[in-house]
This record gives structure tokens, C-alpha cells and sequence, in this order.
């Protein structure tokens, strides 16, 4: 038994659930597995692994949690803590007939496992829109997404339905609901106290809304990936089926690895604690019936200015990166990167939704010139900046609590590295230096 009950009325559902049963509520209270996916081109961590994960690339189990706060590669984006059902999103991306370059939207992605899942999938390659209708929880997205380091990315701030300014526009739509939460009820047992019957409805039906609001945004012949992390069939395979009888969608059969199995009436898949080493997860996919697809006319959005010519020769950007493969655009007072390959498309979006993060910003316009950005630190391949200060894990725990040392090195900018991995940048004033490393981001707990 966990120290927190479950809900009357859930355990008498599960109990009278052929499907589930009293295994899973015995399941519910053992103890959750731990686990991480690693960024497939940064530093590899030294965690205590004890399996791969066999339904995603760079997936693990760990023996045991550590205190992730305490490692510097989890700050620089080598690695992201996530629960391995959600990882199931791997096999399908690889799964799917997409092109070589797609345009993905993450509609509710905060905090950002799926998206960093997905950027990695992209490697760089077509374009992501990571959205998160809540006003503080795009920020920890941007924080996220800036630390995994892809410049084909967009984090923004809208509502479903103002997704219908870009019609016939993504390729994939990734829709990982806001539900009732009864597949975390294990790592998290205090979510047992916010269940309720009436929650489960209304859950089923905002789900209902926010698949109508997309769904003109996806091209005919696109898909959604569809999950919760519930077990209920009202918020699954119900809410399947009516994204096939009144948005005439097409069920997909996916091949996931046992013990994964088929939802109710074949009709999706489920991670089932006891059963799969994974919390409670839902997953269904969906194809958008091929059609006629509009001709898109791109936009941009009027005061973000590309840089071309002498203005971007005055720059002197390749003191600190590779220009090629991407357009440089100012946007206020901050120089962004969009890789080329999907820079109109990426305007179009600046254009039309409210945007949080864009591509990946490179530096700041100052009087003087300009200053490099911590995004660009964190970039997984642009930074090629050559003056690197490598520290050892109590002085890079300092540097990331903000603090400032004795530290040899040449003035001016430096790349502050663990582990050749970077952390981010400091201005080297002889025999001390300024440590920029973002307020925001900076380790709270005594280093
Ligand atoms: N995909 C995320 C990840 O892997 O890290 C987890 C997403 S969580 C299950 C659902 C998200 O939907 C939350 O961030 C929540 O703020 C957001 N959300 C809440 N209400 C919403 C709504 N009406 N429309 C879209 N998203 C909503």
C-alpha cells in the first residue's frame, strides 16, 4: 500500500476492468523504474546504467536516481530524465512514412520530453514547433529546448485553435493531451488526491476540442500521434474513435515491442505498470486522409530583418561559429540562426503564432560589436569558437551556481567546457571574470 490511497471510484473501475485489473494497482504501488535518454551527439554521462531501453534509440534505465541537479552534463544538454513510455514516441517517428525533412508540431509539449525526443529524432533536419499553451511552462520549455541545442526549432506560446492561421501546414502533429494523470499515480502518488470522476470527463472532452482545433493544420495525408498518460478508455480509445467517425481519420497499426500492448478493441497502445518497465502511457496514431493540399504563400513577420551583405560581414559572426547551412536574422537587439533548409517556413510561424523561442540566437547587438549567446554555447554543433576553459565538476558546479574564482586565462570571451562538453560563456578580466551564465538557469541548492 503508498502512503497516498487511491480514489474509491478509480480502484472499483480498474478492479472491474477486464482490461486492467488488480495487477496494475499492485503495480501502482511498487517502486517506478528510473530512467533517461540521452542527446544523441553530446558528452555521454557517467550514470549508473542498467539497461537499454528497446523501444528508443539512446534510451536507459538507470539502477538508481541520482541528483541530476548535481551534474554538469544535465545542465549542458547531454542528457534528459524521462519516463520510458513516453519514449515509445522513438519507435513510432521511425516508423512512419514522413519525408527527409518534416515539419513537426508538439502541441502541448511543456516540459519538454517529447520535443527534445523529437529534435533528436530530426537531427537538425526539417522543423519543429514546440508549443505550450501556459504562459510559465514555455518558458522551462525554451529553457529545455535551448539546453538540447537544434536551431530548427520554434517554441511558442498559443491556444490549439490558433493553430488554424496555419492551415495544411505540419506533416506530423504530436498531441500528448492534458489528462487525468492515472499512469503517474505511481512516480507521483500525490496525483491520486486530484482524481475525480468528473475531471475524467472533462479531460475527454477538452481532448475532443483540442484534436478538432488542429486538425485543418495538418496537410492531408500527415499524421497525429496521439497519447495520454491515463488508463481510462473515455480519454483512449474513445477519443480514437472519434477522431475517426467525425474527423474522418485513418487508425494506423503501429509494431511496438511486447510487452506493449493493443488498447481496447486493437484500437492503440498501452505501457501497463507491472507489465511494461514504464509508468501508464497511451498511444495512438492517426492519419489524416490524403487529399488536395493548398499551395502555401509564405510570410514573414515585419520586423525581423534578414542579414545579408556587409551587414552581416560587419557582424564578424565566424569568430564564433559556422555561418554555412543557416540564415542570420535580427530580431530586436538578438542576432537568430535558422538553418536554411526551412527558413521561410520558419518566418511563416514567427508570423503567426506568439513566439517564444526562434532558431537558435547567436548574439546580442551591443554598442561595441556584438556579445555571444548562451544558445549558441549550448548548440550542439555551431559553436566553433576555439578559446575553451576546461573545468573540473566542483569548479563547473560554481560556475553554473553563478558564483566567480581565481581562474588563469586570456582576456576576453571564453568558452567555459566539462568535459569538453559547454557550459556556457564568461568574460575573462585577467585574473578574474564575469560568469554570464543565464540568472534563470543558474543551480539554486548550495554547490
Ligand atoms: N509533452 C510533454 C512532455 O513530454 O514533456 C508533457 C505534456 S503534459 C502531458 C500536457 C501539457 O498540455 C501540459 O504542459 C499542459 O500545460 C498543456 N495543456 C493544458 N491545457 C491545455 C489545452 N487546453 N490545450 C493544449 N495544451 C494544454
Amino acid at each position: 500500500m503508498g502512503a497516498v490511497n487511491f480514489p474509491k471510484a478509480f480502484e472499483k473501475r480498474v478492479q472491474e476492468d477486464l482490461f486492467l485489473g488488480q495487477p496494475l494497482l499492485d503495480a501502482l504501488d511498487s517502486t517506478a523504474p528510473v530512467s533517461v535518454r540521452l542527446h544523441p551527439s553530446k558528452t555521454k554521462p557517467e550514470l549508473d546504467f542498467l539497461s537499454e531501453i528497446p523501444w528508443c534509440e539512446n534510451g536507459f534505465y538507470l539502477k538508481e536516481r541520482p541528483s541530476f541537479t548535481l551534474d554538469p552534463l544535465f545542465h549542458a544538454g547531454c542528457y534528459y530524465p524521462q519516463e520510458a513510455g513516453s519514449m515509445v514516441l522513438d519507435t513510432i517517428l521511425r516508423q512512419i512514412p514522413i519525408s527527409e525533412e518534416p515539419i513537426v508540431l508538439d502541441l502541448c509539449a511543456a516540459p519538454g520530453g517529447k520535443s527534445t525526443l523529437i529534435a533528436s529524432f530530426l537531427d537538425g533536419k526539417g522543423l519543429l514547433v514546440s508549443n505550450e499553451v501556459i504562459q510559465p511552462r514555455s518558458r522551462i520549455l525554451k529553457e529545455n529546448l535551448a539546453k538540447w541545442g537544434y536551431s530548427n526549432v520554434v517554441v511558442t506560446n498559443n491556444d490549439p485553435k490558433d493553430f488554424e492561421r496555419l492551415p495544411d501546414f505540419f506533416d506530423v502533429a504530436v498531441i500528448d493531451a492534458p489528462c487525468s494523470g492515472e499512469g503517474m499515480f505511481r512516480k507521483d502518488p500525490e496525483s491520486r488526491n486530484e482524481w475525480s470522476e468528473d475531471n475524467v470527463q472533462l479531460c475527454a472532452a477538452r481532448q475532443k476540442r483540442i484534436l478538432a482545433d488542429v486538425w485543418d493544420t495538418i496537410k492531408s495525408g500527415g499524421y497525429v500521434i496521439y497519447s495520454t498518460c491515463t488508463f481510462n478508455s473515455l480519454e483512449n480509445e474513445e477519443n480514437v474513435d472519434f477522431a475517426i467517425n467525425e474527423l474522418g481519420a485513418e487508425l494506423i497499426s503501429i509494431d511496438l515491442p511486447r510487452p506493449i500492448r493493443m488498447g481496447r478493441n486493437g484500437s492503440g497502445h498501452y505501457c501497463i505498470p507491472g507489465e511494461t518497465e514504464a509508468e501508464g502511457f497511451f498511444v495512438a496514431v492517426l492519419k489524416k486522409r490524403d487529399g488536395e493540399i493548398g499551395k502555401l504563400k509564405y510570410e514573414t513577420k515585419k520586423d525581423v530583418k534578414q542579414l545579408t551583405g556587409n551587414a552581416m560581414k560587419d557582424l564578424k559572426l565566424e569568430e564564433f561559429m559556422d555561418t554555412a547551412h543557416h540564415d542570420f536574422f535580427q530580431w530586436n537587439d538578438s542576432i537568430l540562426a535558422f538553418p536554411s533548409a526551412v527558413s521561410q517556413q520558419m518566418q511563416h510561424v514567427l508570423s503567426k503564432l506568439r513566439i517564444v523561442k526562434a532558431g537558435t540566437i547567436v548574439a546580442d547587438i551591443q554598442r561595441k560589436g556584438i556579445n555571444p549567446h548562451h544558445e549558441l554555447a549550448l548548440h550542439n554543433n555551431l559553436c566553433t569558437y576555439s578559446k575553451r576553459i576546461e573545468l573540473e565538476k566542483d569548479q563547473a558546479l560554481q560556475y553554473l551556481h553563478g558564483d566567480t574564482f581565481s581562474l588563469s586565462g586570456e582576456h576576453g570571451w571564453q568558452l567555459i567546457t566539462y568535459q569538453n562538453q559547454a557550459l556556457g560563456w564568461i568574460k575573462h578580466l585577467g585574473n578574474r571574470f564575469n560568469n554570464l551564465y543565464p540568472k534563470e538557469w543558474r543551480i539554486r541548492m548550495r554547490v
